[in-house]
């Protein structure tokens, strides 16, 4: 048993734990839990457990189903969502192993690491800072979904205390309880609309963080008897939820290989070409970190959402904006994903891109200060800006003409998501929606 495995068996012992859930994701990054009681933990971290991958999206087909759970030790976290006298809960994230013993290809957490794993390579470490966004909306009668804002109209303008802002306590203490660093929390622009913003942390725990995050917001949600979305774009022509993406590199010893303090922007060659390297693979890793039908109403001009591919210290509209920060805290912060990506394969995705800009030495050009949403086509054409792809189809056809997002996702992965998407999207693409209806019911 090695030092790690066994403080999970300590705290184990310690917290009380009856229970261990074991997570991890599918393709599409919907988490997935066994649950083991207690006593099997020494077994599942030495042999693992072993589970049916072929009843999980986009994992493999039946007659290679045999695939293990192994958790890892390092993200052991007490539930708090359980009382004592029930016996604790913990969870472990898990990497997948397949028949023949070898870390499982198509496993997303797998994915990321391989990412990780070149730019170790290369000599740097990765730090990624979320800002997941989400609505809290009321259920019906029913207890299903609605799209409406819990904090929205009269009543709880003059209720005695605001429930918007209990709930978001709630969570933030729930998610300190895990380990959580919570840095700041605001409602946002639309009416149930929140953020939350978490630590920065190396790319595989931000990761883990981002699914964990999700589940807690949704658990604690329920039990105010709401619903917590991250569905990118709910309600139409209301700002939408995105995952802004802060990224930095520090070297091996420690350093921001980001930062220089003598430039402009405070941001060193090496940024540059990282940052040059996110906007050529842009088309394609969209795909990735906006994988939805839906993810494509928010790319839109208009609501903070950025839909041009260029890079600017000033406005929101543009994909990457550079914080005014420097030293240690020198980063950019990527504005195109969303809240329903799998965070492992969209982060794998964004560092590969930006790695491969590193090695091929890749030119940003200048930052745009304007306005981009007001530009017309000749002046973005002047200013050669290309725009992101507008829906989920072209974005995955991007996605399969780009050999460095797809060789990130790892053999699997590139085939089996964008099939996945593929088909999403052409189901999608025979619905009738309400607003065609609306449009030309009575009008042909
Ligand atoms: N909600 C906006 C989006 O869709 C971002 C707002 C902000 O700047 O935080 O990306
Ligand atoms: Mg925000
Ligand atoms: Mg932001």
């Amino acid at each position: 048993l090695s030092a790690d495995d066994q403080a999970v068996l300590d705290r184990i012992e310690e917290e009380n734990i009856d229970f261990l859930r074991l997570q991890f994701t599918d393709i599409l990054g919907v988490v997935k839990n066994v649950s083991i009681p207690a006593h099997q933990a020494e077994k599942a971290l030495t042999e693992g457990i072993y589970f049916d991958g072929s009843s999980i999206e986009g994992f493999v087909r039946i007659q290679e189903s045999d695939m293990r759970l192994v958790p890892d030790p390092e993200t052991f976290a007490v539930l708090p969502w359980r009382s004592d006298d029930d016996g604790g809960a913990a969870r472990l994230v898990c990497d997948i192993v397949d028949t023949d013993g070898e870390p499982f290809v198509g496993g997303p957490r797998q994915v990321l690491k391989s990412v990780l794993e070149e730019a170790e390579e290369m000599g740097y470490s990765v730090s990624i800072g979320p800002e997941p966004e989400f609505f809290l909306f009321e259920k019906d009668e029913d207890g299903n979904a609605t799209t409406i804002p819990h904090d929205n109209g009269g009543y709880f303008d003059l209720a005695p205390k605001d429930l918007a802002s209990d709930v978001r306590k709630e969570i933030i203490f729930t998610l300190e309880k895990m380990g959580f660093e919570i840095e700041a929390s605001h409602h946002e622009v639309a009416e149930g609309q929140h953020e939350i913003n978490f630590k920065y942390d190396d790319a595989l725990s931000t990761a883990d963080n981002i699914v964990t995050f999700r589940a807690v917001v949704r658990a604690v949600a329920e039990q105010h008897d709401l619903h917590a979305t991250f569905m990118p774009k709910p309600i139409a022509e209301i700002n939408g939820s995105g995952m802004h993406s802060h990224i930095s590199l520090f070297d091996e010893d420690g350093n921001n290989a980001f930062a220089d303090d003598d430039d402009e922007f405070n941001l060193s060659e090496t940024a540059y070409q990282f940052m040059g390297g996110l906007l050529n693979h842009a088309p394609a890793f969209t795909a990735v970190t906006n994988p939805t039908v839906n993810s494509y109403k928010r790319l839109v001009p208009g609501y903070e959402a950025p839909i041009y591919v260029a890079w600017s210290d000033t406005n929101r509209s543009a994909l990457i904006r550079v914080p005014d920060a420097a030293g240690v805290s020198a980063r950019f912060e990527v504005r195109s994903p969303d809240p329903s990506c799998n965070p492992y394969l969209a982060l794998a995705a964004l560092i590969a891109s930006g790695l491969d800009g590193i090695k091929n030495d890749a030119d940003p050009g200048d930052p745009v200060r304007e306005d981009i949403y007001e530009f017309d086509d000749e002046k973005r054409e002047e200013y050669g800006i290309e725009t992101l792809p507008p829906n989920l189809g072209r974005a995955v056809e991007a996605l399969e003409a780009d050999d460095v997002v797809l060789d990130a996702l790892g053999p699997h992965t590139a085939e089996k998501f964008p099939e996945a998407k593929n088909q999403e999207f052409s189901e999608y693409l025979t619905q009738v929606s309400q607003w065609e209806e609306d449009r030309y019911l009575e009008t042909f």
